[in-house]
């Protein structure tokens, strides 16, 4: 029989994709100060469903100072003595720029071969509405929710959410909760049903080489002043030993070799290297000793994202540069604290760094740790059998090689752990032209988000008690 809350919110699946039409109108580009207007607009559309819905204590939060993008808050606390959850998602999107390059406007949601064109509307406009049209169904069948939810709709996810941890900071007592559920960040594979457990933290800086006050003339000074450019390349080359392994010490001071079981379970996954590889017509390459997949998931790196200086116009130029640059950033596995990670990167080129040159340190940015979520957290638990429940499937668990800093986040400041579970596909290009967003996942996802809120509704607050942090 079909549960009475998923054959509403089945049966409203229109309404929910003209309201998805309506919220993509609106162009919410938090990096653009001219889109004020599609920022706000965003909000009043969010904030007016929650009023619909029947949600309590609405509130736009913000930082002590006010300063930022305001988040959306929510709540409806009507399930005593069951959990408390967080739900989480951004009203925000990305610039559509280059706008040539889609075949239809970006802030006309436009529907074509099953599937929804907009900007924001696969990240992460579509995946909201289905966790908000989940609960609004729930509200309508049963009066009252399976279990105490707080929402939390942020709007400064695409420009790496700067205001999050003042919300979170001067709003603790507010957002606590017992986990947190994400409608934010993609299913890796559409041919497969996973779940994402971890990401990959981040961190970086700038480097300047110097040899001498100004370029020289490579006639008059060639062979006996160092040339920037050699010692730049010496010091990138110095950064990873002939295995693939970061020469820094205490680069990887915390991380753990992978176990056994998570090797099993990684290598277990149906994964095509070769045609993977032949996609972006690449040979793998990385660290010996562990695989691809170990590689992209499990293991920190130190990458070179632009080296610079000299002459790079037209013909020749017979000078030696006096200055030599390079972006350097990182990927940070758990365990590493970001800040320790990016000093032995840094600690490492000065020591290799020959006294004929000088080593400026600047830009330093983009600074997260990695998250992963527990393995037997009950809502991973919930997020799994949910899946099982709607797909018949056993959900593969996957990480991802690129870093969340909500997770990150949420962790460090409300000591609570995170489930992404969101209904975009990875494949749906998201921060590029042509977004989508199938019209299928709005079906399975609605039916997913059901199951998972009943799965949280047979659960009480002392099962999450050992893996709150706060
Ligand atoms: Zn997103």
């Amino acid at each position: 029989m079909t549960d009475p809350v998923l054959a509403h919110a089945h049966a409203h699946e229109t309404d929910l994709v003209e309201g998805l039409k309506t919220l993509v109108s609106f162009p919410s580009v938090g990096a653009d100060p001219a889109m004020a207007e599609g920022m706000e607009n965003a909000r009043r559309f969010v904030e007016a469903r929650l009023e619909a819905m029947g949600f309590d204590n609405r509130q736009r939060l913000t930082p002590a100072d006010g300063s930022g993008q305001a988040a959306i808050y929510g709540e409806r606390l009507d399930a005593p003595g069951k959990p408390t959850i967080l739900v989480y998602a951004h009203y925000d999107v990305q610039p559509p720029d280059p706008l040539g390059k889609w075949d239809s406007p970006p802030f006309e949601a436009t529907e074509r071969d099953s599937r929804l064109y907009g900007r924001g509307i696969s990240d992460d406009k579509g995946p909201m509405m289905i966790a908000l049209e989940t609960l609004a169904a729930f509200i309508a069948v049963e009066g009252k929710l399976p279990a105490n939810v707080k929402l939390l709709i942020e709007g400064e996810e695409e420009t790496g959410s700067p205001s999050l941890p003042g919300i979170l900071e001067t709003h603790r007592d507010l957002l606590a909760a017992d986990a947190v559920l994400s409608a934010d960040g993609a299913r890796w594979r559409p041919d497969l049903v996973a779940l994402n457990v971890g990401s990959r933290g981040n961190a970086g800086f700038e480097i300047r080489v110097e040899t001498a006050a100004q370029d020289l003339h490579s006639g008059r000074y060639g062979g006996i002043v160092a040339n920037p450019l050699h010692v730049l390349s010496d010091l990138i080359a110095s950064l990873h030993d002939a295995k693939g392994h970061i020469a820094a010490p205490g680069f990887y001071d915390g991380v753990t070799e992978p176990t056994n079981a998570e090797r099993e379970e990684i290598a277990s996954i149906p994964y095509d290297e070769d045609s993977a590889f032949a996609a972006i017509d690449a040979k793998p390459h990385g660290e010996a000793g562990y695989s691809t997949l170990e590689r992209l998931w499990l293991r920190p790196t130190v990458d070179v994202n632009g080296m610079w200086g000299g002459y790079t116009g037209a013909g020749s130029k017979t000078v030696i540069p006096n200055e030599a640059f390079a972006k350097l950033t990182m990927r940070l596995v758990p365990g590493q604290d970001p800040e320790r990670a990016k000093q032995a990167v840094i600690a490492h080129l000065r020591a290799e760094l020959p006294d004929y040159a000088r080593l400026d340190v600047y830009g330093e940015r983009g600074q997260g740790g990695a998250y992963a979520v527990p393995p037997d957290h009950p809502l991973l638990a919930a997020a799994v059998a949910a899946l099982e429940e709607t797909t018949g499937q056993t959900p593969l668990k996957v990480r991802i090689g690129a870093s969340l800093p909500l997770t990150e986040i949420v962790s460090r400041i409300l000591g609570l752990d995170t489930v992404m579970f969101s209904f975009a596909l990875s494949d749906e290009n998201f921060h590029a032209p042509n977004e989508f967003f199938r019209r299928s996942s709005i079906t399975e996802g609605l039916a997913a988000w059901v199951s998972i809120l009943r799965q949280i509704g047979t659960l009480s607050p002392a099962d999450f008690a050992a893996f709150r942090r706060s």
